[in-house]
């Protein structure tokens, strides 16, 4: 069975300025120390995934050199926002083509090549931002979080974080609804119609395809890599076992998962002392990526592991 990986490449500045920490205004980055971590243990595997990269990041000229590093080793380049302000979905309709068009230019010019997907930041997304990437002639967004538990994560988020009223609010979309739930996990198309957005299982040519982050199905919690790393805090027996369950009732489901990494899955304590609000930064790097090496190599030997255009395009040919 099919199955679609991929990273969202939030820098250090970008979890500081969601958690409304004091320094992120000059951009605090790990990209030197976790791109050529994570691009060697992908190796050992044989996995092209997709890199989802931030315009603000791909837009300073010193990220240039590792960032290039992700296209000439085969992996693809989507589109991650330029800002990654999780309240995209707040933006006006001259907002999200600000913002596509500066992080577009800025990945083309650190990478070499022009994003054909996105995610956005926090899981954001609203009619306006899918008709804008329909009009940008995306292939396919990637923004749906299908779970339950999206409200008990943001009020952990807020729980340790020093957010005032007003920053709050913002958030206040943040890691989505709790009928999110009710989402597919199988990939769909959103027929976008001025500002009506409504979900189809045909193509058409006013649509955009949608490949949501796999959640578990029938209990829709999250089974992507940062909770197994969270699970794993307690005993790495149980992490594991959760994820390959998961895993199996996908396969049970007929639903080809799309595995979601983030950099904190390859970064331990050792390595990044300001993130410790983070569920899972209390684990040392060398037992983090023991559990990354488990799970990819065991999702690289039961599945055909291909990037989300890749899967996009094997959706289509599908339809
Ligand atoms: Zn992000």
């Amino acid at each position: 069975m099919l199955a679609s990986i991929s990273l969202d490449l939030d820098n250090k500045w970008s979890y500081m300025k969601t958690h409304g920490d004091a320094g992120w205004e000059s951009f605090p980055s790990y990209l030197e120390l976790l791109v050529p971590r994570v691009l060697d243990l992908l190796d050992e595997f044989n996995l092209k995934i997709t890199f989802f990269i931030v315009g603000q990041d791909a837009a300073i000229e010193s990220n240039h050199r590792v960032l290039r590093q992700i296209s000439l080793r085969g992996h693809e380049v989507g589109n991650h926002s330029f800002h990654h302000e999780p309240w995209l979905h707040l933006y006006d309709r001259q907002q999200v083509i600000e913002e596509f068009e500066s992080s577009e230019r800025a990945i083309q010019q650190a990478t070499g090549e022009t994003p054909q997907g996105f995610r956005g930041p926090g899981f954001s997304y609203s009619p306006t931002v899918l008709s804008v990437l329909r009009d940008r002639k995306y292939i396919y967004d990637c923004s749906t979080f299908p779970t339950f538990l999206g409200p008990l994560a943001r009020m952990y988020y807020f729980l340790h974080s020093g957010l005032g009223r007003s920053e709050r609010d913002k958030r206040k979309q943040l890691f989505g609804d709790w009928n999110a739930g009710f989402q597919s996990l199988r990939p769909y198309w959103w027929q976008i119609n001025g500002t009506e957005c409504v979900t189809s299982r045909s193509r058409s040519a006013t649509g955009l395809l949608e490949i949501p982050v796999t959640t578990m199905p029938w209990l829709k919690v999250p089974i992507h890599l940062s909770y197994v790393m969270y699970l794993a805090t307690y005993s790495k027996m149980i992490a594991k076992s959760y994820f390959y369950n998961a895993m199996r009732f996908c396969w049970i489901n007929r639903v080809q998962p799309s595995l979601l990494l983030h950099p904190l899955d390859f970064l331990g304590c050792d390595d990044e002392s300001d993130l410790s609000f983070f569920p899972g930064m209390s684990l040392r790097s060398h037992a983090k990526l023991n559990v990354a090496k488990d799970v990819l190599g065991w999702m690289s030997r039961k599945f055909q592991c291909v990037t989300m255009l890749e899967h996009a395009e094997a959706m289509g040919r599908d339809a």
